[in-house]
């Protein structure tokens, strides 16, 4: 597998992918903060969302009871599912016991977490994506690299190309013939499917209700068409009542995509009753934990809080010039680097804490003001704690903090370094362009401040010597 920097080193070179990219990400920025700025309660509103979230999580296994009793009393089933191993085969035992042999899904992030499509395949089992970013990902055998625009990587070139392959749209189709060839594929797909899977935007404890939103509508086909409806819900997506639910919904549609509101929102309590002429037979609802009790307990529970909006992605200077794959994770972005190492273990991520700058403009875009730098610094001690740190890091901060605490000797390193720099080439404003040794990349793209002629400490001596001069 290659690392973090190969993928990085792979996406900054890929042109039409920086292309696709750059005007994407300014178009949901533009849309959040107009969205916002119309609103006259807007901040407030992100204040009361972060309370809602803070207070949901702090009382979590009151409401995931609550939540089932409401949700079995609508007639739904409930599971619990430990991790990922066991909610895949939650769902094929339920489709198999039901004889299913077709499922449409909606786009559910944690259905791509736990790799359910994998686990259906692998049983024989027929799936087919519904929304439009993910049925073009599934029929080019790609992955999603943005969590609301899972097809931001693609032009509309490759996506006309891919359906002249698979659907028999002409090679120059424009995108009203693109869609309508999806929507008439799509219409065979839900007509056919045994069952329906999604995952959940928010689950209200009080009713026991799964909440989807989504902005093409097939949320709804999904969740009334087949007799059989399976959501996968991550712990942490409680929500306690419907008020509060219409606050998260306010800050969730404005952060991803600048709307009041998406264009449906779904929600889903019980199964189809007597009265009622649509809706599924049967409802089963999987609480899935996947790494997230253990989250919940330490220093990253925080990122719990996160409703998925993607508006960190957005604005992340790291993302914006490397895009989703990148990162490697089903989870990209600041959000991603924080929930994937909290979720999934720091050992094997080790590298994705580092993917940012810490500018903080994550913290200033999130709707629940999520503080992801403080949790990204945790993750990075802990990381050089387990011995993650390269060899030349390690040894170069030993030496570092080893002269630190012999002011002549550091005195003279400073020296020496302020004196050497005149060696190397420099810019007009005498920056150094070129760094020898493991600090050369950083002078590939950018050019190193000077260092002052004269210490803090010998300035400080001076100022405070001429302060005593009577
Ligand atoms: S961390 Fe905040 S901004 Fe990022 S996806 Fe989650 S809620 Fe949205």
């Amino acid at each position: 597998m290659t690392s973090f920097d190969q993928r990085c080193e792979i996406a900054l070179q890929d042109i039409p992918l920086q292309q696709a990219l750059g005007s994407a990400m300014d178009h949901f920025v533009f849309g959040r903060l107009g969205a916002f700025s119309a609103l006259p309660h807007g901040e407030a509103l992100r204040d009361h969302a972060r309370t809602i979230r803070a207070n949901t999580l702090t009382r979590l296994d009151e409401h995931l009871l609550a939540f089932e009793a409401s949700a079995l009393a609508n007639g739904s089933q409930v599971y619990w599912a430990s991790d990922a191993a066991e909610a895949c085969d939650l769902v094929v035992r339920i489709a198999k016991a039901e004889s299913v042999r077709k499922v449409v899904k909606s786009k559910s992030m944690l259905t791509e977490e736990v790799r359910l499509n994998d686990a259906l395949e692998t049983a024989g089992i027929h799936v087919v994506e519904t929304d439009l970013g993910e049925y073009v990902v599934q029929l080019s055998g790609d992955h999603p690299s943005h969590i609301i625009a899972p097809i931001v990587h693609k032009r509309l070139e490759d996506v006309a190309e891919l359906f002249h392959d698979e659907l028999g749209t002409p090679l120059d189709a424009t995108i009203p013939v693109l869609t309508t060839a999806a929507r008439q594929a799509l219409r065979h797909a839900f007509i056919d499917a045994d069952m329906g899977i999604t995952g959940a935007n928010f689950a209200v404890s009080e009713t026991g209700s799964i909440v989807l939103v989504t902005n093409e509508g097939n949320g709804r086909f999904v969740t009334t068409t087949p007799r059989i409806h399976v959501a996968l819900v991550g712990i942490e997506r409680l929500v306690p009542t419907l008020p509060e639910l219409g606050t998260l919904l306010q800050v969730l549609a404005r952060s991803a995509t600048g709307q009041p509101l998406s264009s449906y929102t779904s929600i889903v309590t019980g199964p189809r009753r007597s009265v009622e002429e649509d809706g599924p037979e049967q409802v089963h609802i999987i609480l899935v934990d996947n790494g997230r009790t253990d989250a919940l307990k330490g220093e990253l529970a925080e990122m719990l809080y996160c409703i998925r909006c993607g508006a960190c992605l957005n604005v992340c200077p790291v993302y914006r010039n490397v895009g989703g794959h990148a990162y490697g994770s089903v989870y990209p972005g600041p959000m991603g680097i924080v929930v994937t190492p909290a979720i999934a273990g720091l050992d094997p991520w080790h590298e994705l804490p580092q993917a940012s700058s810490l500018c903080g403009a994550c913290t200033e875009a999130c709707p629940v003001r999520i503080d992801i730098p403080r949790m990204l610094l945790n993750l990075r001690a802990e990381s050089v704690d387990r011995g993650h740190a390269p060899r030349w890091l390690r040894l170069g901060l030993q030496a570092y903090g080893w002269a630190a605490v012999h002011p002549r000797l550091f005195r003279l390193g400073a020296k020496i370094a302020s004196l050497g720099q005149h060696l190397m080439p420099r810019t007009k404003q005498g920056w150094t362009r070129h760094v020898p040794g493991p600090l050369a990349g950083w002078t590939d793209s950018r050019a190193f401040p000077p260092l002052a002629g004269r210490s803090f400490s010998e300035r400080w001596e001076k100022k405070t010597a001429r302060s005593k001069d009577p």
